[in-house]
């Protein structure tokens, strides 16, 4: 396929550290299967531009035409790697898409995702958003019997044992299911093959997917906004531990085991998923600001005016203020056109590359004490900029509220904080992040008020960041693989 010619490779781009106090998802997937003559990798593209809070590194979109699967994937955002000449190449009547953030992954091409190769039953495409904790073990079991791999990402991984599993099995399924006997970990996939579209989620239902419809065309998508995004109809959540499977006939379900305890990662909630988007039944929007609501009930304060802190601690600021009865304020502004990488400056610089990324807006702040609401503080150096430039402005007194607990543990499902040293938290008190950050005030909601925040959830949650119980159990040697 085409590559796009870039002015500048990934290696002329780095993370400037200014949106390191955030947490990066590793991606977002989406699958159309289209029986209405819709274009399909158009509507894909748009469904992708919409997931892509949920990854910036690169994108990519796999169609299958009659029988044959093309495909095109690309570091960049979905408007760099895509135009109207690519999709155009791109023509068919089901498509899978994939958005993707990852750290460790940064420059390895062979990584980008959709998946695609040709094996003995035909065709395939597949793209992942989660992390497999078994990888290695695995991985090395299929080298010890003479597999090659391209990669170092569970994609190929799971590639590698469906198209294994499928030689002796009677349909894709059937060895998708054989492959869920093996691996253990978080997953929302969607696959691709020659005459169908297939929806997997694992069964804790830790990363989400759901179901939607375009008249008579069904969509899979990580969060409902994708659906909305092409006037589609959000039909209901995959199941933890179901397989739906799309083809001409329609929609069939399979549940693969017996339930286990349903673990939702809470940060869909907190800080990952888009507040227009209903994931589980229950409205992002409507969770954090109930999170903002709860805070100001376990941690008040006397101040004039309540700011959030651009876009996730702005929902929760709202929630804080209509329950406190302190004004809501815009102080802050986030410039909507930075991306989370630069070209690479100078030290000189990367002060200025800081402010250009947030401003105060003075006149909301001078002589006014200031509490301040964020969704997560994972490494503390943004949030302490941020507070400078507040006081800079003329803020009296400035209150941290923070809408989840103290991030102490690291995530091994998918999200790019793999190390507790990286944690602000890890190993210091609240008093001592407080005098850190120079805040005059800190406070973090409980574990117990964040869990009651998606209110009317059937689900239970992942909290393994906030008290290092995680789901599933992590095998000693995870963290030797590079599983990005
Ligand atoms: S450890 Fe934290 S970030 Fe990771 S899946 Fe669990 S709740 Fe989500």
């Amino acid at each position: 396929m085409i590559i796009m010619d870039r002015k500048y490779s990934f290696s002329d781009v780095y993370n400037t550290g200014i949106d390191d106090d955030k947490l990066h998802e590793e991606c977002g997937v989406f699958a159309l299967f289209s029986r209405d003559n819709h274009d399909v990798s158009g509507l894909t593209y748009y469904s992708l531009y919409a997931l892509q809070h949920r990854g910036q590194e690169s994108v990519g979109i796999a169609v299958n035409d009659n029988g044959t699967i093309v495909y095109h994937k690309d570091m960049g955002l979905a408007s760099e790697v895509f135009d109207n000449v690519m999709l155009e190449h791109l023509k068919g009547q089901m498509a899978i898409g994939h958005v993707r953030y990852s750290a460790s992954g940064a420059g390895k091409r062979e990584n980008l995702q959709p998946v695609v190769v040709k094996y003995k039953r035909g065709q395939l495409a597949l793209a992942h958003n989660g992390s497999i904790v078994n990888a290695a073990e695995l991985r090395s079991k299929l080298e010890e019997n003479g597999a090659i791999f391209q990669s170092t990402s569970d994609t190929e991984l799971m590639v590698n044992l469906i198209s294994r599993y499928r030689v002796t099995s009677s349909s894709t399924e059937e060895a998708i299911q054989k492959m869920m006997n093996d691996i253990q970990g978080s997953y929302a996939i969607v696959v691709l093959t020659t005459n169908k579209v297939i929806g997997i989620r694992d069964p804790h239902g830790i990363r989400p997917l759901c179901i939607g419809k375009l008249d008579n065309s069904f969509i899979l998508a990580s969060e409902s906004c994708a659906i909305d995004a092409i006037g589609g109809e959000f039909v209901r959540n995959v199941n933890p531990g179901e397989i739906v499977v799309i083809s001409r006939d329609g929609l069939q379900s399979i549940q693969t085991e017996v339930p286990v305890e349903s673990k939702l990662c809470i940060f869909e909630y907190i800080y990952f998923a888009r507040p227009d988007s209903v994931i589980d039944g229950v409205s992002v929007h409507r969770a954090r600001i109930e999170a903002g609501r709860r805070l100001a009930i376990e941690h008040p304060v006397d101040a004039d005016l309540v700011i959030g802190v651009p876009d996730g601690g702005t929902d929760a600021a709202i929630g804080f203020s209509r329950e406190s009865g302190i004004p809501f304020g815009y102080g802050l502004l986030k410039n909507k056109y930075v991306g989370r990488t630069f070209i690479q400056p100078n030290q000189a610089l990367r002060e200025v590359g800081a402010k250009i990324k947030y401003n105060v807006i003075r006149d909301e702040i001078e002589g006014k004490r200031i509490v301040m609401i964020d969704d997560s503080i994972v490494r503390g150096t943004t949030t302490r900029r941020i507070v400078q430039m507040l006081k800079n402005a003329g803020a009296k007194e400035v209150h941290l509220r923070i809408s989840s607990p103290p991030f102490r543990y690291p995530c091994y499902f998918g999200v790019d904080v793999s190390s507790g040293k990286e944690l602000v938290a890890a190993e210091r008190s609240v008093s001592e992040i407080n005098e850190m950050i120079g805040t005059d005030s800190l406070a973090y909601l409980s574990l117990e008020g964040l869990l009651k925040t998606p209110i009317g959830s059937a689900f239970g949650f992942c909290t393994g960041c906030f008290n290092g119980k995680y789901p599933i159990e992590i095998p000693k040697n995870e963290n030797e693989f590079d599983n990005k």
